[in-house]
């Protein structure tokens, strides 16, 4: 299997003059990454981030995004900063669903991520509710044949791909893999991933509608209308399985009767590992749409939660910090970041000690978690099907290779300075 190159700079203390913003410029600037003839002039540039949920303080911090904005005009390219829509909490705090462009550039903003911050534009790259896309055909993948790649990114003549290095409940880990699949696609695709699609999708309690029209309102495949009783109905073939509707009709319900009495529901739930491999469908689109040549990725490996940036949470860090990875291969920067994950000790208070609580029940810690070399990675992934934990880590990457995303093998090359 062909090596490819995975760059880092690490976080360990240096003599003074070394901040982390200053290794992100070291990395930047390294003869072998060259990102300055990467860039051409005047280059339209999608930095694409993470704002994280709303409160949530685990997330990629925007000084990062900011010294990679000024490098991007240092080398001639016009930046942008963006971010798409997808899942969150609804406004009512009862279901976890799809938000909309405005309520994420509002989240954005309270957290850093704005245009006097950035000193860049800040924009959706889905468009306003997340179905501003283009439409990439995707032949080999196994579920999902027609990817929703982000308009905004279609038309940026360069995409930088950053992410927080971290734990993820449904995916195991998320790094430029997850970005990818999920991060860079409109709302129907992150439905395809995590709902199914619109077959999926059904009216569960017509009874309860009280024709106020609120979903059809708001629905962007128009799918949905009232019959001659002026009960909702709902055309499959046309559903996205965006999940708007589920948020829009609670109409008084509690968050604990929402399962019984809500009128949409999912005729079943994906499989965790099933929606991995939907989510690497979707990367492998995403890459196809934009141009292998055009992507290049940026793991922070700082802040290391078990959980990602979208969880309410943000929880005790899992690991140490390690360090900022560059790559041009999507798979290889995240199989670096697996492995070092793996190799360190675990942090004390963290679950790798603690264990957690979940919906599927107690999560006991990983006997040896807490050493060098202690497999955490299964415990990255709390809250979704408890058995397959452990493969979710390894069905992500070897789903991607399968779809010729990149090399898992690699050579790691720390390009720190050293100290005297
Ligand atoms: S939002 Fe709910 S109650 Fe209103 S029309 Fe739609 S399904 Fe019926
Ligand atoms: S019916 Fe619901 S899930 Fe389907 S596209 Fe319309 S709003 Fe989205």
């Amino acid at each position: 299997m062909k090596k490819s190159k995975v760059y880092m700079v690490n976080t360990d203390d240096l003599d003074g003059g070394f901040s982390l913003i200053d290794r992100l410029t070291l990395l930047w600037n390294h003869e072998e990454i060259n990102f300055k003839d990467w860039i051409k002039e005047n280059d339209l540039v999608a930095i694409k981030t993470h704002f994280g949920s709303r409160n949530q303080t685990r997330h990629l911090r925007p000084m990062y995004i900011r010294r990679i904005v000024d490098l991007v005009r240092e080398a001639g390219g016009i930046p942008w900063v963006c971010e798409g829509v997808g899942l969150g909490w609804d406004e009512n705090n009862k279901e976890f669903t799809m938000a909309n462009g405005p309520g994420f550039l509002s989240v954005g903003n309270r957290h850093g991520f704005n245009t006097s911050t950035l000193n860049a534009p800040v924009i959706m790259d889905d468009g306003t509710v997340g179905t501003d896309v283009y439409i990439v055909p995707n032949e080999n993948g196994k579920y999902i044949k027609k990817v929703d790649l982000a308009m905004g990114l279609r038309m940026a003549d360069k995409v930088i791909i950053t992410a927080r290095f971290k734990g993820h409940g449904g995916a195991g880990f998320g790094g430029a893999l997850k970005q990818l699949g999920i991060g860079c696609v409109g709302v129907g695709g992150k439905g395809g991933a995590h709902y199914g699609g619109g077959e999926n999708i059904y009216i569960k309690n017509p009874d309860n509608c009280t024709a106020c029209g609120e979903c059809i309102r708001i629905c962007p495949t128009q799918c949905l209308s009232f019959d001659e009783n002026n009960k909702i109905v709902h055309d499959p073939d046309n559903c996205i399985a965006c999940v708007m509707c589920f948020a829009k009709c609670h109409h008084g319900i509690k968050r604990e009767e929402i399962e019984e009495k809500r009128i949409f529901a999912l005729r079943r739930r994906i499989p965790s590992l099933e929606q991995v491999e939907r989510m690497m469908d979707n990367a492998a689109g995403v890459v196809k749409g934009i141009g292998e040549d055009r992507i290049r990725y940026i793991n922070i490996a700082i802040d290391i939660t078990a959980h990602c940036d979208c969880a309410t949470t943000g929880g005790h860090l899992l690991v140490p910090d390690i360090g900022i990875f560059y790559s041009e291969d999507p798979i290889a920067i995240d199989q670096a970041g697996v492995d070092l994950v793996t190799k360190s000790p675990g942090m004390p208070g963290s679950v790798a000690e603690t264990g957690i609580d979940s919906p599927a029940g107690r999560i006991e810690p990983i006997p040896d978690a807490m050493s060098p070399g202690g497999e955490k990675f299964g415990l990255f992934s709390v809250w979704v099907d408890a058995e397959s934990r452990p493969k979710l880590v390894e069905t992500q990457l070897s789903s991607a290779f399968d779809l010729k995303l990149g090399s898992r093998e690699y050579e790691l090359i720390d390009v720190t300075p050293k100290k005297e």
